[in-house]
């Protein structure tokens, strides 16, 4: 690093990347919003997860302040860290595709994808152990139905960890710039519809269904996967019908639906 540190350079990479985070949850959360929740409000029988389920109004723009009050945080730890590159941080970054090729580059974006979707899973699974649950990530289970906005209502703290866990191969394996920008872009964007509360089918081949996180919310302790749901099929962590589930069964596995003696898509409020 050298010697001084430049405050206007600095503001202005922040507040640039504080701004790119919030362009994508207003543009392509409004999207979704003016589409279903305003338009076709009157028939969610036919496009929401939870037809019989919204957020109550205060319960909406809570979710709105919390992730834009969090993507303010995140758009500060990468703004600062853009910063740090510029001026002599080591990483192994790189900025020049000649640097690696284009093969290595290409096989580096996707292996990148894949890391932090693992590391988002085990990241997720272990906010899920009962203790951390109850502090934490109780926070962003208070949205039973989801909206876009619910994407990054977080409690900080756990806002904090999944940055961690997105920026921590950054620092171990080389990666091109715009790789990292691309596979962040994508996490967040997909994160929102995933939020969505509307029932969706990607067309992204690798990219589960938008009921996969919306039966997190609603389940609770299972299908802890962000995009791939190859996490949870290996640790047999995916919802199973035959299985019961809700905010007090933990563990990700369920318990036999018949011996609780209650309906097995019984909804539990928390
Ligand atoms: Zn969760
Ligand atoms: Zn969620």
């Amino acid at each position: 690093m050298d010697g001084t540190f430049d405050w206007g350079e600095w503001a202005w990479i922040v507040a640039l990347s504080i701004l790119g985070g919030e362009a994508i949850l207003w543009i392509v959360g409004g999207y979704y919003h003016l589409r279903y929740y305003v338009r076709r409000r009157h028939e969610p029988q036919t496009w929401k997860c939870q037809p019989n389920r919204f957020l109550r109004p205060d319960q909406q723009r809570q979710a709105m302040l919390l992730s834009t009050a969090n993507l303010v945080v995140g758009g500060l730890i990468s703004g600062t860290l853009i910063y740090a590159l510029q001026h002599g941080l080591n990483t192994p970054i790189y900025f020049e595709v000649a640097e690696y090729g284009w093969a290595y580059t290409l096989v580096s974006t996707a292996a990148l994808f894949v890391i932090v979707d693992a590391l988002a899973y085990y990241a997720h699974r272990a906010l899920h152990a009962k203790i951390v649950f109850r502090h934490f990530h109780r926070w962003h289970h208070r949205y039973v139905a989801t909206s876009p906005f619910v994407v990054t209502a977080m409690h900080p703290v756990e806002f904090l960890v999944f940055q961690a866990v997105t920026f921590l191969p950054l620092f171990i394996l080389p990666f091109h710039y715009v790789s990292i920008i691309v596979v962040l872009v994508y996490v967040l964007t997909l994160n929102i519809v995933d939020h969505s509360g509307v029932r969706l089918v990607s067309r992204i081949p690798w990219q589960g269904p938008s009921m996969y996180h919306d039966d997190h919310h609603v389940y609770f302790h299972c299908n802890f996967g962000q995009h791939l749901m190859l996490w949870d099929r290996l640790h047999g962590t995916l919802r199973r019908v035959d299985r019961r589930y809700g905010a007090d069964v933990f563990g990700g596995k369920g318990v036999p639906a018949q011996a609780s003696g209650e309906p097995r898509d019984e909804f539990v409020s928390y």
